[in-house]
């Protein structure tokens, strides 16, 4: 018998996805080329907020804001499902020296964010690491960051739990089977597989995989590379974000800082240069850095969309064929929104938002 579901791709979006899926009852099993969860879901750095929220449009904000309160509690039902904790880590975030910082206090009294001007010497007090010579700041209180690679490995280790869900890993899907008009399953390396419905939630490669069914996703690689040191556990108590770029500590000392965007296909090979232009951007944030050891140094392919809107719904004229996936910056931080709007529109129970400014329709080209 034909399962439920069949996600194919294993990110934080495909696992989310699946996990509440399942949870719902179907019968659902997640395909993933690799190990589930090592490509951009693991290199991201896990703040669970837009970098310039005011800088996106009310589609992203939406999920966002749905994400950001229900962050907590999926950090809660995870650690206490698996034991695993992932590690939602609530430390505020400082932007230092924006150049929109009107525009950016007027959004946030206009959304009721917590997003407030604050004196530099306030914060020189709050984060007495900081390098030297900014001007001013801007504060919001209770964003927190997630520890995605925890994130992942809990929610597979929750999916492995659960007797309605496969785990098909190290298989990659090269296309879609059809009959009469429908999307039936997938073909992969090891055989056909199919179901009554098929989700892609295959990030940056979701478009070459639409492709084959002769559709143009504007879902394109984008490239970011981020480095790692290791400090004491309380080195910095708080993100912070100055000039694109960013440092989030984690709960045991770990400082990530970040990151790069480059449009260069699918290459994530790190670079050099790249590693040069962090550590130089890491020094002059928390100048304390440049006796510190960069411990890890990645990157990662981010699903770049038009204004960074995701792909949520089903794919006209493909019946049994959805979409989630086109999160480009902000994937970690929407997955509980996406993931649970896609499972409302799977189930028609009402939506927790509205979801026409998600929906394939209208926003998929033909090759
Ligand atoms: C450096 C960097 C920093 C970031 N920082 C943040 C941040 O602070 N906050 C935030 O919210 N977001 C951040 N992001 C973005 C976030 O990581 C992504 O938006 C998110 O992880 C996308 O999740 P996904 O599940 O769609 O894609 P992915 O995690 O890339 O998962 C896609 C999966 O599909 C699988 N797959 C692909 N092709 C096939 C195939 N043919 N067959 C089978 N499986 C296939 C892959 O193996 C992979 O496991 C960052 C990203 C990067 C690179």
């Amino acid at each position: 018998m034909a399962m439920d579901v069949l996600v194919v791709g294993g990110g934080a979006i495909g696992l989310l996805s699946a996990l509440n899926l399942a949870r719902k009852g179907l019968s659902v099993t997640v395909v993933d080329r690799q190990h589930a969860g090592g490509e951009s879901s693991w290199a991201g750095g896990g703040i669970v907020s837009p970098l310039y929220p005011w800088r996106y449009g009310a589609a992203v904000t939406a999920l966002a804001h749905w994400s950001q309160d229900f962050y907590p509690r999926l950090g809660e039902q995870l650690l206490a499902q698996t034991q695993i904790d992932p590690e939602v880590f609530v430390t505020g975030l400082y932007w230092l020296d924006l150049d929109d910082q009107a525009e950016a206090l007027a959004w946030a009294k206009a959304h009721q964010r917590p997003l407030q001007s604050v004196d530099i010497t306030s914060v020189y007090n709050a984060v007495p690491v900081l390098g030297a010579g900014y001007q001013q700041a801007v504060h919001m209180r209770g964003v927190a960051n997630v520890r995605n690679p925890r994130l992942i490995k809990s929610l597979r280790a929750a999916l492995l739990a659960m007797p309605n869900v496969t785990l098909q890993e190290h298989c990659a899907v090269s296309g879609f089977s059809q009959e009469q008009g429908r999307v039936v399953g997938v073909n992969t390396a090891q055989g056909a597989l199919r179901a009554e419905r098929v989700v892609l939630t295959a990030g940056a490669w979701s478009g070459e995989l639409l492709a084959t069914l002769g559709l143009d996703l504007p879902v394109e690689p984008v490239k970011g590379q981020m480095i790692l040191f290791k400090c004491a556990a309380d080195f910095l108590p708080s993100m912070v974000l100055a000039k694109g770029r960013y440092a989030i500590p984690r709960k045991d000392g770990h400082i990530l800082v970040g990151s790069t965007l480059e449009h260069c296909g699918f290459d994530k090979t790190p670079t050099d240069d790249a590693l040069a232009s962090l550590k130089a951007s890491a020094i002059e944030l928390l100048p304390a850095l440049a006796d510190a050891e960069v411990v890890g140094h990645w990157a990662g392919l981010r699903p770049g969309s038009p204004d960074g809107v995701p792909f949520i719904g089903p794919v006209p004229g493909f019946a049994g064929l959805w979409l989630n996936c086109g999160h480009y910056r902000n994937g970690l931080v929407l997955a509980p929104a996406s993931c649970q709007l896609l499972t409302d529109l799977m189930l028609g129970n009402a939506p927790i938002i509205d979801p026409a400014p998600y929906a394939p329709q209208g926003r998929l080209g033909v090759r």
